[in-house]
């Protein structure tokens, strides 16, 4: 078969390898590790940054389409990229979710609410929006944050002379912080042919930052769940995507507000390979190949949690237990912080009824 090459070795790497393997294709990695834990799963490893040019174009050479793992992936070189392979998803969506600021104001320039924000350059812009805010506020870097690092919470009418300058320095944003009863993710998917399809929304609980758990079917209604799934198609739609989508929402009472982007497989949507005949791996690469999109629909109610740091060591007890699914990512050390594995609890659907794909 063709080869898939992908950019970032890390644990969605390897779970899109694996998945990419089952449909007889072949993988090339790009990492700077050559023990990343994508190697396991890949035909090649390059050993290389992810700005590295030679690097990248030897990545293309051996490629007949080429992805990515995850968003800090340098949009310059992957631009240079997608003038002599195709990229999906497209580069114009990575650019856009790696800077806060450009997705916050492309999701309203397409109709889509978020938390209320404003750019900050300096403390003074940071006192003047929070003057005007007038509630607790999260000040966030512009780019390159994940699992929570880069952000500070402010209480309203509290002081933060040295919180600008605590991020870095570096440019931020300023978001209103949304007193949401949840979170909630929908995982979609673009294929070339332009079909969409939406997995259920997971309801999502984040604890110091990291993705703890996601559960299916979250606490919402019908309409909401649509509501959600319209969103993202919309998002889809617009950026003329190709690939698998995460879009994470805020939850308050009805309403839906869009918290951000990730161009990229999620972990939120790791439930899919328990209660799904084709899982979210698999989706994004008949996406990015080309093949028709495979079904969303949910034989199973599901709880995923992440097995963070030393989390992992009780794991394997836990396989003994029936309808959990063990997935370990074959990391080393399992230090305070890092994704070493996850497990999904699943159990007949509870409504009785299946609900057919949005
Ligand atoms: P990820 O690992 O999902 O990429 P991230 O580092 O990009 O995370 P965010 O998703 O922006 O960070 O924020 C992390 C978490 O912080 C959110 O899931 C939510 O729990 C909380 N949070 C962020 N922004 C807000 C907000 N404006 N109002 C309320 N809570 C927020
Ligand atoms: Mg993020
Ligand atoms: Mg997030």
């Amino acid at each position: 078969g063709a080869t898939i090459g992908i950019v970032g070795g890390g644990q969605l790497g390897r779970m899109l390898a694996f998945a990419a393997a089952r449909l007889g294709f072949r993988t090339i990695i790009l990492d700077p590790d050559a023990a990343c834990c994508a190697a396991q799963a890949a035909n090649a490893v390059i050993v290389g940054a992810y700005d590295d040019v030679d690097a990248l174009k030897q990545l293309a050479a051996g490629s007949a389409v080429v992805t990515y793992e995850f968003e800090n992936v340098p949009v310059g070189p992957m631009r240079a990229l997608a003038g002599t392979v195709p990229v999906f998803p497209p580069v114009n969506a990575l650019e856009i979710a790696q800077d806060r600021v450009v997705e916050k104001a492309f999701l309203n320039g397409i109709g889509v609410p978020t938390a209320e924000w404003r750019a900050i350059d300096d403390t003074q812009e940071l006192d003047h929006a929070m003057q005007e805010f007038d509630t607790d506020c999260i000040l966030k870097t512009r780019r390159f944050g994940y699992d929570g690092k880069g952000q500070a919470s402010i209480r309203r009418k509290s002081p933060h002379g040295e919180l600008y300058e605590s991020l870095g320095g570096v440019p931020a944003i300023l978001e209103r912080k949304v007193p949401f009863d949840f979170e909630l993710s929908v995982i979609a998917a673009r294929g070339q042919d332009g079909t969409i399809t939406a997995y259920d929304p997971a309801e999502n609980v984040h604890s110091m930052g990291i993705l703890k758990s996601s559960t299916v079917p979250g606490r919402i209604t019908p309409e909401t769940a649509e509501a959600a799934k319209a969103i993202a198609a919309t998002i889809l739609e617009r950026l003329g995507y190709v690939g698998v989508i995460g879009v994470e929402f805020f939850v308050t009472g009805e309403a839906l507000v869009v918290n951000e982007i990730a161009p990229r497989v999620h972990n939120s949507g790791h439930w899919t390979e328990g209660a799904c005949l084709i899982s979210q791996f698999e989706q994004h690469i008949r996406a990015i190949a080309g093949l028709p999109l495979g079904t969303t629909e949910r034989h199973f109610d599901a709880v995923m949690e992440n097995l963070v740091g030393s989390e992992v060591n009780a794991a394997l007890a836990l396989a003994a237990e029936p309808n959990v699914l063990l997935h370990l990512y074959g990391k080393g050390e399992a230090r305070p912080g890092r994704k070493m594995g996850h497990l999904t609890r699943i159990h007949p659907r509870d409504d009785g009824n299946r609900v057919k794909e949005g």
